[in-house]
């Protein structure tokens, strides 16, 4: 069987929700919600069933589907997108992210991951045959060493990947930060994968920039995203590529062969989820803060040490004082013995990390506090 396959496991994290229902534990593991999307787009998937939408959409998405993506995008991210020349609708951001990989690097390229990093970066990597290069990301707040990422950029590497806001350490990059990247990335002529699937889950008084937007960034950014956080709609897969012609030419005819295209009925629910106002993204932040307070006062209740997330919705929670050899076996234990799912910290390190676990806080307040409840139970 092929070699690529043999440089990753299946994933930590959905392996963990599959643990997580065997044991009947409250699962945090695998972030997704457990409340409703926006009943605008559900009572919208009503009428589409009825509609002529059963067949195939226009293989890079649906045409009224990525001009409302379009009128979206186009201020925050600083550049007037063309809806016909500059977007790929994927299934889910996963496949944005694997066609971003397999759009720019040839076999044996070297591409820039930050550690921690969302797992699937590495399986991406190898599975496009490039060849990560991890830089720390230095916790408690997860700084970079300017010298260390200069470093990786001199190893002539094809692209660098960006989570924005980070899972699973919550990092929201400053705009000093995203500046200093995106001059390496010009001065070493260096792509820039951006995966900002929680672009709309920042906290105060922390924001978010695309870095597509900044000067110099639309011709080599290529950016990853997906509706799943933003519309409560993980099960629909739907996801994009945002970036120049050039780019985009090439992510279709990945995506092409990939997929051949999202789902049709899907896409077109979900637009009056993309032609909301402000005043829905602003209620998203807020109902994410409030359940960020009540999770982690949770933990501090409970006197278990966790990081503060600036964005995103997962919190690290350091296991150190259970003396366990492994966070594996520790988070088999906590789903068996204290019914919580979480996911081993080591799923998304390159360093030998064993002390930390990461849990994540999209629930309904009920579900938390039914998880907190448990893990007072803890010790
Ligand atoms: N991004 C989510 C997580 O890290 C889940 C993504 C997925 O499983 N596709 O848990």
């Amino acid at each position: 069987l092929s070699e690529r396959t043999a440089g990753f496991t299946d994933s930590v994290i959905r392996r963990m929700t599959r643990i997580s229902s065997q044991y009947g534990a409250v699962n945090l593991s695998q972030g997704f919600p457990d409340f409703e999307p926006p009943k605008e787009i559900l009572n919208r998937l009503k009428e589409v069933t009825e509609g002529d939408f059963h067949q195939y959409s226009i293989t890079w998405g649906a045409q009224n589907f990525r001009e409302a993506l379009a009128e979206k995008q186009s201020g925050p991210m600083g550049h007037e997108i063309d809806p016909d020349k500059e977007i790929v609708v994927t299934c889910g951001s996963t496949e944005a992210m694997m066609a971003a990989m397999m759009t720019v690097a040839n076999p044996g390229d070297k591409v820039i991951v930050f550690s921690p990093f969302y797992e699937n970066y590495g399986a991406d990597a190898l599975l496009s045959g490039a060849e990560p290069i991890y830089v720390p990301l230095h916790p408690p707040l997860f700084h970079f060493d300017r010298d260390e990422l200069e470093a990786a950029f001199q190893k002539q590497p094809k692209a660098l990947i960006l989570c924005n806001p980070s899972n699973p350490c919550g990092k929201v990059f400053t705009l000093e930060e995203l500046t200093f990247i995106a001059e390496l990335a010009i001065k070493y002529d260096v792509y820039v994968i951006a995966d900002e699937v929680y672009e709309h889950i920042v906290y105060e008084p922390h924001r978010h920039t695309y870095i597509a937007s900044l000067p110099g960034m639309w011709e080599r950014t290529i950016s990853c995203s997906s509706l799943s956080k933003t519309y409560s709609i993980t099960g629909w897969r739907l996801g994009y590529i945002i970036a120049s012609p050039e780019i985009i030419d090439v992510a279709r005819k990945v995506h092409d062969f990939l997929t051949v295209g999202a789902a049709a009925p899907l896409q077109e629910a979900v637009i009056p989820g993309l032609k909301f106002g402000p005043d829905y993204y602003e209620s998203l932040r807020q109902k994410y803060t409030k359940k960020r307070e009540l999770f982690l006062n949770g933990l501090d209740d409970i006197g278990l040490a966790h990081t503060v997330p600036e964005g995103a919705y997962y919190v690290l929670m350091d296991i150190g004082e259970f003396h366990y050899d492994s966070d594996l076996e520790f988070c088999e234990v906590l789903a068996r013995e204290v019914g919580v799912g979480a996911v081993p910290g080591s799923s998304f390190f390159k360093e030998p990390v064993n002390h930390l676990i990461r849990f994540h806080f999209a629930k309904k307040d009920a579900t938390l506090k039914e998880a907190l409840d448990r893990l007072s139970q803890i010790r």
